[in-house]
């Protein structure tokens, strides 16, 4: 049997079918938990490791809690065409996002656009996930996000957290070629990489955090030990607007809630504002396809500045990353893949199964 400390390195479907293991013993469907395993395993794939399988353990726990329902669908709280309003049931995220971005695609097709909004699901995970589905249907996407949990960014001038990572996002599908997505929490960096950092002993970089007392620090566990600190918003007064849309347009318009206390649950809360459109229905695809590929282009000859390999569109990292990873496997540090085994372990699955399914036996 490997020492649960030590890091491991483990292939996307391997980690996958740990994935489905550790949800199924949830009571989830395979079902459920093949869209659990396919999103938070693209996560680690796309190199966001913040929200990929080192989601599970919080998981399991808030499952544990009662508060995150398995086997749930989205209700249909409003049906105005190529309008929705869905209700996301507290279920997984992963399956009430894939259901209301799959309504979408549907009324996209029949009226060229659709505005989806879904309120009340357990934590959606990485947006371009979501983007990602869109741009499989020929769609643009646009997507603003909020979240209910314990606050962690501080707003513009602030010296504590009132609000959590609120991602913004945008894909762009290019027939024939890479898609756009750009995908960014609207924080400095995405919580989710304040505990990576934390676990592998790092710390992170200046202008990023604050201590309890509103001073700037570079040590993650702030964020984890209370008094708790707070993350500076992304690009100053800019990326601290951007969070408020979101939180407004994501929280609020979707039909969901705003975040205005300290929320004591565990539970990650995820209400999603989206904007579906065909270029093809607008009539402006092929426009859009040739002065991407002019802009792109263009950009792509502007000097190199010191230290960078190339200069790169929204999306490009997530597909190197895809490439890399999907050759040479996923690395797991070994404090994630310690509290993996362990969260398998509170719902009866034995290290030595996971360790198999993961192809470590
Ligand atoms: P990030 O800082 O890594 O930024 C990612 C975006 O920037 C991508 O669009 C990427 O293609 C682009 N990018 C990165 N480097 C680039 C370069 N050199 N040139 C051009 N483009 C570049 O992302 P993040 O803020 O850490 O967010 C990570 C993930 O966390 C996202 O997938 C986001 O959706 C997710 N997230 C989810 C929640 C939630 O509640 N569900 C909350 C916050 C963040």
């Amino acid at each position: 049997m490997a020492d649960a400390a030590s890091s491991v390195t483990v292939h996307a479907g391997p980690l996958k079918a740990v994935v489905r293991a550790i949800i199924g013993r949830t009571g989830s469907s395979a079902r459920e938990a093949g869209l659990v395993a396919d999103q938070l395993v693209e996560a680690n794939l796309t190199g966001h490791d913040s929200h990929g399988v080192g989601m599970l353990p919080r998981y399991v726990e808030v499952f544990r809690l009662g508060r995150l329902k398995v086997n749930q669908h989205v209700s249909v709280v409003l049906d105005g065409g190529a309008l929705l309003t869905l209700d996301g049931n507290m279920g997984y995220g992963q399956v009430m996002a894939y259901e209301a971005m799959q309504l979408g695609i549907e009324r996209a097709g029949e009226y060229g656009t659709a505005v989806v909004g879904l309120s009340n699901s357990h934590h959606i995970g990485r947006i371009g996930h979501w983007a990602e589905q869109c741009i499989a249907a020929g769609l643009i996407s646009m997507h603003y996000v909020n979240v209910i949990s314990q606050p962690v960014v501080a707003p513009f001038g602030g010296r504590d957290a009132r609000f959590v990572t609120n991602p913004f996002c945008v894909g762009i599908p290019r027939p024939g070629e890479q898609p756009i997505v750009l995908d960014f929490a609207t924080s400095r960096i995405a919580m989710g990489k304040v505990r990576v950092a934390m676990n592998k002993g790092v710390e992170v970089g200046a202008d990023t955090l604050l201590d309890h007392d509103g001073e700037p620090t570079r040590d993650p566990r702030v964020m984890f030990e209370r008094p708790f600190g707070a993350i500076l918003p992304f690009g100053e007064h800019k990326g601290y607007c951007l969070a408020v849309v979101c939180e407004l347009l994501g929280g609020a318009l979707s039909g969901g809630r705003t975040l205005h206390q300290r929320s004591p649950g565990r539970e990650i809360i995820n209400n999603m504002f989206s904007i579906l459109i065909d270029p093809q229905r607008l009539g402006t695809a092929a426009n859009l396809s040739a002065e991407t590929a002019e802009f792109a282009t263009w950009v792509k000859q502007s000097p190199l500045a010191q230290g960078a390999d190339r200069i790169k569109l929204p999306g490009e990292p997530e597909q190197d990353h895809r490439r890399e990873r999907g050759a040479k496997g996923i690395p797991i540090d070994p404090t994630t893949w310690a509290e993996i085994v362990g969260a398998a372990g509170l719902l009866g699955l034995k290290q030595r199964e996971v360790e198999r399914l993961a192809g470590l036996g």
